[in-house]
């Protein structure tokens, strides 16, 4: 007898079998080994029906679900099946021969009181060395401290994880990920939106944290295409009023306007729409800004709070969490602002240490999600526990 267990539920009755075929081929495979027995029961919520097919027209296949055809699929492969094994988990169909092995979606939720938070992973960018990354230190000095926290160098990875808030009925994004903009290894944000059940056609609100081609990349696909066809765009109106300044474009040389063409590449043919605001104030129930400059002029953050729970969406005021948590007074290269930035990173850690405030950290390792603990002249990040239920 083939148990299938936990893999029923009572809508799959009401559905048909969209995967004859697969199906077929399971029952030819189970039959032709000869250990396959040839009754089949569904234990889980319908633990009442039982399947004893002799042949494939004994079957009432509109009782199976594509989840059952898997389940079966991989029992004739010689695979085992725990209990509550997902659907989401499993390709839709036999990944082609060549395919390498693939991660699990990179999704994750939690609750922070009332509110749910998803981070969304965009994948990871590679750098080939550590040249040049950290403005005020020298290479070496960076391999040693990251060697000694177990952080591959060559290539050093840089993820990217976005927040996705669930609040008052409606579905905010803070920041973007790159969309299709981005170098290899990233681009990954949509597939795992997806696979976190939501569709791009739900978002209502899109807060940006600011204008870096990895946090406004994802509004704007390469090919002109809007991702999120009824969401707000809502910007902090230092970063437009710096970003979109033709004057400052202008009296850079040409080969530095990247970051100014690209900010015009994602707003300017709907900049009627977007909207601006002043870092500092509410943005939606439970989200409020919280002005952070220096890693750029308008760099902002969030607090996302309700009851007694709170989150701190950090963005880029803390980047690599090995490097900049531990020695908050080195310099990334992408911070615009150096004092600036060490200023506001010594202030967010600070606080974060004092008051056990739980922070998102768009550039740390996925779910990209932690606390703080004084460490020397720095601190230790402390990633927060992964928890199987939301
Ligand atoms: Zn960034």
């Amino acid at each position: 007898m083939l148990v299938v267990s936990g893999l029923c539920e009572p809508a799959h009755h009401k559905r048909r079998a969209p995967h004859v075929d697969l199906i077929k081929m399971t029952i030819s495979l189970l039959e032709k080994t000869a250990s396959a027995a040839r009754t089949y029961v569904c234990e889980g919520l319908c633990a009442s029906v039982a399947h004893a097919p002799k042949n494939l027209e004994e079957m009432d296949m509109t009782d199976h679900t594509r989840r059952e055809t898997l389940a079966l699929a991989a029992a004739a492969a010689g695979l085992a099946l725990a209990p509550g094994f997902a659907l989401a988990q499993a390709p839709a169909a036999p990944a082609p021969a060549a395919a390498g092995p693939t991660q699990a979606p990179g999704f994750y939720r939690q609750r922070i009181g009332d509110i749910i938070v998803t981070a969304i992973n965009d994948g990871a960018g590679a750098r080939p060395n550590l040249d040049g990354m950290v403005r005020n230190v020298e290479t070496a000095e960076v391999a040693r401290v990251l060697s000694s926290q177990f952080v591959p160098a060559a290539p050093f990875l840089n993820p990217f994880t976005t927040l996705v808030v669930q609040t008052g009925g409606r579905l905010i994004l803070l920041d973007t990920g790159l969309g299709d903009n981005g170098p290899p290894g990233t681009g990954t944000w949509m597939r795992n939106f997806r696979a976190a059940g939501f569709d791009p056609t739900q978002v209502n609100t899109i807060l940006i944290s600011h204008f870096h081609g990895d946090h406004i990349g994802g509004i704007r696909l390469r090919g002109g295409e809007y991702q999120f066809p009824n969401a707000e765009i809502v910007v902090p109106e230092p970063e437009w009023a710096f970003w979109m300044s033709d004057e400052r474009m202008n009296a850079l040389p040409e080969a530095q306007r990247g970051g100014f063409m690209n900010a015009r590449r994602v707003f300017s043919s709907i900049a009627g729409n977007v909207r601006r605001f002043v870092p500092g104030g509410e943005m939606a129930p439970g989200i409020t800004s919280v002005p952070t400059f220096g890693h750029s002029p308008g760099h902002t953050g969030f607090v996302i709070a309700s009851g007694n729970a709170r989150l701190l969406y950090v963005g880029d005021a803390i980047t690599t969490p090995s490097l900049y948590m531990t020695n908050p007074d080195w310099s990334p290269f992408f911070d615009m602002d150096e004092a600036a930035g060490r200023a506001t990173r010594r202030r967010v850690l600070d606080m974060a240490a004092t008051e056990r405030l739980q922070m998102h950290v768009y550039h740390a390792p996925f779910p990209a999600q932690g606390f703080v603990t004084r460490a020397g002249t720095g601190f230790q990040f402390v990633p927060t526990p992964w928890n199987s239920a939301v």
